[in-house]
């Protein structure tokens, strides 16, 4: 069994008042580490330090150059890293290892391109100022401050770079709280850090519960800003809580994303795509594919071919190269799935392939739901409203195109959606109509570090990824130069209006 401590000013700690957690294997039951478990008081010892990391240490008076070299050497070290990293990512999530081998060769890759941005010069020139007068105007981009970082579990190690990367990049320092089901990874990382010599207090990650450390994160005054990926449910409570010191808060939170299929789609591609929208992680992605949107004309043979592979989904040992689903979170999730489906069934959707747990004794250990298929669904169902986060699936049928995206945008997410059509300038055209921050056409779970990526409506504020994500790291500040060097009149708003 592994052993994790909190990484607070560079040093490994137990947590003040001793206590840890057992962080649990999804697929088997079997405690994967014993992990100090942070609270309130440790967040304040890990904010302490990335403050004063932050007002008079190394990182942020490092060079760019300087500090993207650091954030290369870290994309080395998980790439050195990536098999044990994928082996601990899969018993400590129940990812597959399929999934889990993505995550980490991209973990490295993103970060190695915010190594790039951090090598990069934010600041502008500002021309053609109406107010008359020799000047040099600046646009300078200075980072934030101490950085809140707040991550879920679905993508451990991938989340935590995608917080890290952009934040040390701008300059910002930071304390990083994984979550209390998938700590491992980003303790992993933290041992990555001390190798490369990241400064003290630079990184601070301290794993523990949201109530409790999460909420210390979120309301201490000497945190400037809170960069929070999680529920919508949690990202409310974020917002009112950084509110009272009007913290600046990025916050990437849930999603219902809508998956229209025209009538001249690709069938064939639709419906793996499709199945790719929806199962990918036992649908545990904040952007699945959770609602399809079939057109009436075509619904009954692509329903057929839909089935037909989703019942072909092979449910499995997560480490088995041939598992298509792995277990879910937790066993609370798992609940939580199965009193969605049992809602869905309640309300009048017919549940066409799973609705479940597998009767496989081998799986008995894990927190396993089958795929679920679920016809007959009205968009204004608890199934179509809410999010699940689970291997659910709803199907709804539509006659126009206009009606597929009335229903689309008759939702309070707004995080992505899709499109499948042979014809680019309508699918274009019905892209544009979604109120949400990614649409895929004839793909899907595409993102990428170097395109922004955020939700409308309640899916989120701010936008992580490409320029856009990084400047959410940095303040703007005006600096105007004078060039003149002599005035005629004291108050020089005289000199404005021609005369
Ligand atoms: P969650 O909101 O329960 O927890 C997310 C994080 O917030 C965890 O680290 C948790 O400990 C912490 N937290 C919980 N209560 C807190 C509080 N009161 N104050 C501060 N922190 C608190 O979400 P989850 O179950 O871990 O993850 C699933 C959710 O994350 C889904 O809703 C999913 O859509 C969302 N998500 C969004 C994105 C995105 O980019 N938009 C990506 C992945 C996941």
């Amino acid at each position: 069994m592994l052993h994790y401590q909190l990484f607070i000013n560079g040093e490994f700690v137990d947590s003040v008042s001793g206590q840890t957690s057992d962080s649990i294997n999804p697929f088997n039951q079997e405690v994967v580490a014993k992990v100090s478990r942070a609270n309130a008081e440790d967040a304040r010892l890990a904010i302490a330090a990335a403050r004063k990391a932050f007002d008079g240490g190394a990182w942020p008076r490092m060079t760019r150059e300087e500090r993207s070299s650091m954030l290369k050497a870290i994309s080395d070290k998980i790439n050195e890293k990536q098999k044990d990293l994928v082996a601990l990512e899969v018993i400590d999530s129940g990812s597959t290892v399929r999934k889990a081998k993505e995550d980490i060769y991209l973990s490295a890759r993103n970060m190695h391109s915010f190594s790039k941005m951090a090598a990069m010069d934010l600041t502008e020139n500002i021309e053609g100022l109406s107010k008359p007068g020799f000047s040099q105007n600046l646009l300078v981009r200075e980072p934030v401050g101490v950085v809140g970082a707040i991550i879920p579990w679905n993508f451990p190690l991938k989340m935590a770079v995608w917080k890290l990367g952009p934040a040390l990049a701008a300059g910002n320092t930071v304390v990083l709280k994984p979550s209390e089901l998938t700590p491992c990874t980003a303790m992993e990382l933290a041992k990555i850090l001390t190798e490369v010599g990241i400064p003290k207090g630079a990184v601070n990650i301290i794993p523990g519960f949201g109530e409790d450390v999460g909420e210390e994160i979120v309301k201490n005054p000497m945190v400037d800003k809170i960069s929070f990926t999680g529920s919508t449910a949690v990202g409310r409570k974020v917002m009112v809580f950084a509110s009272q010191h009007l913290k600046k808060v990025t916050l990437e939170c849930g999603g219902k994303s809508a998956n229209i299929v025209l009538d001249d789609a690709d069938l064939s591609l639709a419906v793996d795509g499709a199945l790719y929208a929806i199962f990918y992680h036992q649908g545990q992605c904040c952007e699945a594919g959770t609602r399809l949107f079939l057109p009436k004309k075509i619904h009954d043979e692509f329903m057929e071919r839909l089935i037909a592979k989703t019942r072909k989904l092979k449910l499995g040992d997560p480490r088995d190269t041939s598992t298509d689903l792995g277990p879910v979170i937790s066993k609370r999730q798992q609940e939580r799935i199965l009193g969605y489906i049992a809602k869905g069934k309640e309300q009048g959707a017919n549940a066409v392939v799973g609705g479940g747990t597998p009767s496989d004794p081998t799986l008995s250990k894990g927190f396993f739901v089958e795929p679920t298929v679920f016809t007959n669904v009205k968009n204004s169902m608890t199934i179509a409203q809410e999010e699940i986060f689970g291997p659910v699936l709803s199907v709804i049928s539509y006659d126009t195109d206009d009606q597929a995206i009335e229903m689309a945008n008759d939702s309070i997410y707004g995080l992505g959606g899709g499109v499948w059509s042979k014809d680019k300038e309508r699918a274009m055209n019905v892209a544009q109509r979604l109120r949400a921050g990614t649409v895929w056409i004839n793909e899907w779970h595409l993102i990428s570090e170097k395109a922004p990526f955020g939700g409308y409506k309640q899916s989120g504020i701010g936008r992580e990824f490409g320029l856009d994500g990084l400047k959410e790291y940095t303040e703007t500040k005006h600096v105007h130069i004078d060039e003149v060097g002599s005035r005629e009149k004291k108050f020089w708003y005289d000199t404005v209006v021609p005369k």
